[in-house]
């Protein structure tokens, strides 16, 4: 374990005046061997609005996990991470429903952990970027050889072939190429 260096550096900027009920996660993969992550937490006056604060929690305990950090450790970084998030909604004072941005960089030199989290960044973008068929895919999808013009969402990798969405991102938990050409997604 010693071998694992990690810096967790983060910051918070409020930044929208209506409340966002849903939490937005967007994790950047700018270097292999690190993550940046930007969260954004509803809050109403002095606390954040439950049961988000768990929500958070489990999310950060989850990108810590694919980092390979130490247990205790990791639980003294999103705890810490938290008790700065509880501190700078106090310091804004009392406006209600405001949005919080929150920002961390999780830097490791663990070469074990870079490859399963690259696959979640990709289904995480394949989540983004989903979307109803145009009407002029007239190929069938390669995994479940079903049309792709039914009522089920596609993805276009970009290699330009086509899936359901949930077809691929199933097939990205066992295989990391386009299941038509063989290119490496991940
Ligand atoms: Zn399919
Ligand atoms: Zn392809």
């Amino acid at each position: 374990m010693d071998n694992i260096l990690y810096a967790l550096l983060y910051e918070a900027i409020i930044t929208a005046i209506q409340p966002t009920s849903q939490l937005l996660l967007k994790i950047d993969r700018p270097h292999r061997q690190e993550s940046n992550i930007s969260y954004t937490i509803p809050f109403s006056n002095d606390h954040l609005l439950q049961p988000n604060n768990t929500q958070f929690k489990n999310i950060v305990d989850f990108y810590l996990t694919f980092h390979e950090i130490d247990e205790t450790v990791s639980g003294m970084l999103v705890t810490n991470l938290i008790n700065f998030i509880q501190d700078v909604i106090l310091s804004f004072g009392g406006d209600n429903h405001q949005s919080l941005n929150v920002y961390f960089e999780i830097e490791d030199h663990n070469p074990n952990a870079s490859r399963r989290l690259d696959v979640e960044v990709v289904i995480q973008d394949l989540e983004i970027t989903q979307r109803k068929a145009t009407g002029e895919e007239d190929s069938e999808c390669a995994i479940c050889l079903e049309d792709l013009q039914g009522p089920e969402n596609i993805n276009t990798l970009f290699c330009n072939h086509k899936f359901h969405h949930e077809c691929i991102v199933t097939w990205l938990h066992h295989k990391t190429t386009c299941p038509n050409c063989r290119i490496l997604i991940v």
